[in-house]
């Protein structure tokens, strides 16, 4: 054993500090496109374990690469191949610490999985908004930094918005103690916002405060048949106009998209016909289930009244509403099923996204015939996930290898030219850190590798992600 593994093992302890044996599943991301070799795997149960691991990973210049619920999408938290990066585990890491009702906030360990974040609140009769198909595995720490959104994003805001302090280990192994339930604090640069988002590369982030809601009196549910993306926009600013903040969820799924899922998880009941696009809808109503089912009856009235909705189905129980989800929520696993594709998690004005899709799929379709495109989203934000597979026949690793570089210029091209962005909620990584090379404003790249530099002089923070 090395003297640095020596000095982790005195410091952690056998159940802290994994070496040899299997560590496949900290070695490999979910969709299984970035397997590496790890040192080792530290996990500590403490923000004071966490602080020693740094200082020793200062020490005898270790990297580090940290690691939540390995949900990502974008290679950020596996080790690269070469042997030498330490993963750092913050799964011991999952107390809810505190839960202040009166101020509305709760404070957990990063390592706490977002769904037992979310029972804590509702345990205390409150609402945790902070919602993605993840979250039975995604980790609270994991969220911040990467500022994750979801599909409650509409109402509450992502990640970012949701946060109101830190507590942080920086890579000098000095613990920064911010974790403030304030609304309100003017006094200088804004720390918090600097580590969200900043995926692993600034510091390690042990724990949060996070702001939580009433629980709505009611959620219902509905699908919505649209014939044209033109329609589901239309949809979304009617539901706007009638609905407000009531208005929590508005996602879309294109028709390639429900033909997947039923191929590949046929059990999935899907309530409505093909349409071109359907619509996911939520409205939380704050009143009574008696006045959340008429506004929601009255805003599909009018929308079919309208034209831009065919047909629709409310669900009529939470198990109907929790169905109609896990269709949504289920694409990416029958995506996964369906071998590796090239993902395109991308934010735009939602009045360009019509134009957007319609641009793309024909550019698409005359590069490469056959190509399937898996169009689904976060619509109400603007954010589509705009997925790319092989033709029939064609196998994966090779559609990639031939394709990706040329079928990303188009996509992000397309996107550039709109005003959007190259990653609305799934980060740069390394899927991503070339393209942000050559597309993020020049100035604001040098101000980000400055402070980079400031933060992590030694560069051992997750070197290689993001920039
Ligand atoms: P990890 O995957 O472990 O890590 C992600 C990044 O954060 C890595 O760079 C890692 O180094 C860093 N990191 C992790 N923990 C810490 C820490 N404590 N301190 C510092 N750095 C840390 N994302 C969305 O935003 N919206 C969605 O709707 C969504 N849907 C998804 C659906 C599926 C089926 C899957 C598999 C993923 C989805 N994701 C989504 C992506 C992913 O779940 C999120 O990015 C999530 O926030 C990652 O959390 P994690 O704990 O798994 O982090």
């Amino acid at each position: 054993m090395t003297p640095f593994l020596d000095a982790l093992r005195q410091r952690l302890g056998e159940a802290g500090l994994l070496i040899g044996g299997d560590l496949s599943a900290y070695e490999s991301d979910w969709r299984k496109r970035y397997p590496g070799r790890a040192l080792a795997v530290a996990r500590p149960a403490s923000t004071a374990e966490v602080a020693a691991v740094l200082r020793l990973c200062q020490e005898h210049r270790v990297p580090v690469v940290p690691q939540g619920g390995n949900t990502g999408l974008v290679g950020g938290s596996t080790p690269d191949d070469s042997g030498g990066q330490l993963v750092l585990s913050l799964a011991r890491m999952k107390r809810v610490r505190s839960i202040d009702a009166a101020n509305a906030s709760l404070t957990a360990e990063a390592g706490c999985v977002l769904a037992d974040v979310q029972a804590a609140a509702a345990g205390a009769g409150l609402l945790f908004p902070l919602s993605l198909a993840a979250e039975g595995s995604c980790t609270l720490g994991g969220n911040l930094a990467t500022n994750a959104g979801g599909t409650q994003v509409l109402r509450y805001g992502n990640a970012r918005e949701l946060c109101l302090g830190l507590e942080v280990v920086t890579a000098a192994g000095e613990v920064w103690q911010g974790l403030s339930g304030l609304r309100k604090d003017n006094t200088g640069y804004d720390l918090r916002d600097l580590f969200i988002g900043s995926e692993g590369t600034l510091g390690i982030i042990t724990a949060a405060t996070m702001k939580l809601y009433p629980q709505p009196r009611d959620r219902l549910t509905a699908l919505a048949a649209c014939a044209s993306l033109d329609d589901a926009v239309a949809l979304l600013g009617l539901a706007r106009a009638r609905a407000g903040d009531a208005l929590t969820g508005f996602e879309v799924m294109s028709q390639a998209s429900l033909a997947l899922l039923a191929r590949e998880l046929p059990q999935l009941q899907q309530p409505l016909g093909a349409a071109a696009w359907t619509v996911l809808l939520e409205l939380s109503d704050a009143e009574s289930v008696e006045h959340a089912r008429a506004a929601f009856e009255g805003l599909l009235g009018a929308a079919i009244e309208g034209g831009c909705v065919q047909d629709a189905a409310i669900a009529q129980s939470l198990q109907q509403a929790l169905a109609f989800w896990h269709l949504r929520e289920s694409i990416p696993l029958a995506q996964a099923q369906a071998g590796l594709n090239i993902k395109h998690d991308i934010s735009l004005p939602v009045s360009a996204v019509s134009s957007f899709v319609a641009e793309m799929d024909a550019a698409l379709a005359a590069y490469l015939p056959g190509i399937a495109v898996i169009n689904f989203g976060h619509l109400g934000d603007g954010n589509l996930h705009y997925n790319v597979q092989a033709p029939a026949g064609v196998a994966p690793a090779e559609f990639l290898a031939a394709h990706e570089a040329a079928i990303n210029a188009k996509v992000y091209d397309a996107v550039q030219r709109r005003g959007g962005s190259i990653s609305a909620e799934h980060g740069i990584g390394r899927l991503k850190r070339e393209e942000l090379g050559r597309r993020k404003d020049p100035v604001a790249l040098g101000l980000m590798r400055a402070i980079k530099k400031a933060l992590d002089p030694q560069g051992l923070l997750n070197p290689g992600r993001l920039l």
